[in-house]
């Protein structure tokens, strides 16, 4: 997932901790080195720099400490700091669905995973919390992707609101938010159309399903290898529908990473899971202190 970075940040951090003292200088060319691994991992340009300079403030504010040489002080620093950027409110993985039947609304691009994450979430949820979760494909122009859907539900064993032909997709979440509440479930997941690009249209549709559905949660499912594109479509999305959180995708292939570093910087809106693979197993909390581990190897 980080690999091009780590590998980067583990030649900056071999170099300076093999050193016993550390000048002003060796730290300032460590952190320019720290800025363009960053940068070269897509990660935005004001996150970058505000990264380095964190760091730096701290580095040169930092009591030294007998027990690690300077350049472990510095490598904790960035380690820490990494967490930081990473990090949101609360408890990693955690969704508001209390109060149930609680309406969970995904959100994003045609393409980005989002169907294939809606079932991924309803396992985790079903198998994990034992919860009790009903799934809805609100994207009436592609009748492929519903069947995709409901083909989904039946091999991870959670039900799918029936397809009624000619439906709009407000009145699918009117039906799906009865039909949770007479059928008992804890759940429901509203998996809305996508489109290639972000269009008014698109956006309109979103809202209007919003309005009806109140949902606790919505999420944007973003293909992370697309690094500061996901950024932007997470802040498009946000200031029109507003988000709680970000799933980003296809981490599992050998992207870049920088999004996952800018995303929370950029947009104040928390990633809660990543896709790890197309298998319904393949969705992981996003948890910061494992990331930030992983990134520095
Ligand atoms: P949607 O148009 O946003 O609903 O996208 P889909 O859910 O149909 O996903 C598009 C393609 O991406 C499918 O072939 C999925 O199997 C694949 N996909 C989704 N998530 C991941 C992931 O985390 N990793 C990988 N490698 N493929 C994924």
């Amino acid at each position: 997932m980080f690999e091009n970075l780590s590998e980067r940040l583990g030649g900056v951090f071999d170099r300076l901790t093999k050193q016993g003292a550390l000048s002003e200088d060796d730290v300032k060319t460590a952190l320019r080195e720290v800025r363009v691994a960053l940068l070269e991992a897509d990660v935005s340009l004001p996150v970058a720099r505000q990264f380095v300079k964190a760091v730096e403030k701290k580095a040169t504010g930092a009591a030294v400490t007998k027990s690690v040489t300077p350049g472990q002080q510095v490598v904790k620093i960035v380690h820490d700091e990494l967490i930081a950027v990473l990090s949101g409110e609360g408890e990693p993985g955690k969704l508001k669905i209390d109060n149930p039947p609680a309406p969970i609304l995904m959100v994003g691009l045609q393409g980005g995973g989002k169907t294939t994450t809606t079932a991924k979430l309803a396992k985790r949820l079903k198998e994990r919390d034992g919860k009790k979760v009903l799934m809805a494909s609100l994207d009436v122009n592609r009748p492929a992707a519903m069947e995709q859907l409901a083909i989904l539900g039946t091999q991870i064993g959670v039900d799918t609101l029936p397809i009624v032909k000619g439906e709009d997709p407000v009145a699918i979440a009117k039906r799906a938010k009865t039909q949770a509440g007479l059928g008992g479930y804890d759940v429901y997941l509203l998996d809305t159309a996508g489109r290639l690009s972000i269009d008014e249209e698109l956006m309109r549709q979103v809202e209007a399903v919003r309005d009806v559905a109140n949902p606790r949660e919505t999420l944007l499912v973003v293909d992370g290898l697309t690094g500061q594109d996901a950024v932007h479509t997470a802040e498009n999305f946000d200031t029109r529908v507003g988000i709680t959180g970000v799933v980003l995708t296809r981490m599992d292939g050998d992207g870049r990473g920088g999004a996952a570093l800018s995303m929370r910087a950029i947009t104040g809106k928390p990633i809660k899971f990543v896709g790890l693979g197309e298998k319904m197993d393949a969705l992981e909390t996003f948890e910061p202190d494992r990331i930030a581990g992983r990134i520095l190897g």
